[in-house]
């Protein structure tokens, strides 16, 4: 497989937010949204191939049960199979982040899934040369179903950008099945604390009234973990390393609670990012 990178974080997002989890990032994607954040995997696809054993052993390094088989996409990587069945087999809890265009069979514990809204088709990026193609696959109703239907858990994450976002959310959940709510997870858009902020008052505000959940500025904690870890200033297990201050609002705390990391924070007890 087309590894992009591997490295040992916390997850930012979803129903595992918090829990210190081995990220293995597949490089390439079927999909080409205007605003990835991870474009070394997608647009720009970076990384060897490495084998399943070696993946496998360099998981095995950090004494973590999770492990998250994101991108890129990795239900498009021919060895995605034997790489979940290898590390099942050794005990991980395993996550696919995909944008669930593709099924396949495989052992998970987790389906986090994000099909991708119109908001995201780059109609403006290199001339629109991917709009068409990304247009056509960005959404599989029945992929989504498969993975609903096909998995001991799951979460739909939806990246928005403006409040219209929400009726083609609706239109989408209208065509799934056995789902409920508090599956369903909407992420603002934006790759800087401050669009991130102010997005998610909006976004806050919608979920009050749907019941939806929100993931809200805590994804501005994954962005710099991906920050950090790719210029080996690195994150580890319940410390933040190196990064500016990042004001977020812990919903491990009763009642969630905003506060600031800093470069001197340090963790808690279970594992928590947040001094
Ligand atoms: S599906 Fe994910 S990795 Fe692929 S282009 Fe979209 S955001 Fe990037």
């Amino acid at each position: 497989m087309r590894l992009a990178e591997l490295f040992h974080s916390i997850q930012g997002e979803g129903k595992l937010v918090g829990v210190p989890s081995v990220f293995v990032r597949a490089s390439g994607c079927n999909l080409r949204c205007t605003w990835c954040d991870t474009p070394y995997a997608s647009w720009e696809p970076e990384g060897p191939d490495v084998s399943v054993d070696e993946i496998v052993r360099q998981v095995a390094a950090f004494d973590t049960k999770h492990v998250v088989l994101t991108g890129g996409e990795p239900m498009i990587m021919p060895d995605i199979v034997p790489l979940a069945e290898a590390l099942k087999a050794r005990g991980h809890h395993i996550t696919i982040e995909t944008a669930a265009t593709v099924f396949k069979p495989l052992p998970l514990d987790l389906a986090s899934l994000s099909p991708k809204l119109s908001n995201s088709t780059p109609w403006d990026r290199e001339g629109g040369r991917f709009a068409a193609a990304h247009e056509r696959q960005r959404i599989n109703v029945s992929v989504i179903q498969q993975f609903i239907d096909g998995s001991p858990d799951f979460q739909l994450k939806f990246v928005v950008s403006d409040e219209r976002d929400l009726s083609e959310i609706q239109s989408l959940l209208e065509q799934l099945k056995h789902w409920e709510p508090s599956d369903v997870l909407l992420m603002p858009e934006g790759v800087d604390a401050t669009t991130l902020d102010s997005r998610a008052e909006w976004v806050g505000e919608i979920c009050k009234r749907t019941g939806l959940y929100t993931v809200a500025a805590v994804s501005t904690v994954t962005w710099w973990s991906r920050r950090l870890s790719r210029s080996q200033s690195s994150t580890t297990c319940g410390m933040i390393i190196g990064s500016p201050p990042v004001t977020t609002t812990c919903r491990q705390l009763n009642p969630p609670t905003r506060r600031t990391i800093s470069s001197t924070g340090t963790s808690s007890p279970s594992g928590c990012q947040l001094a």
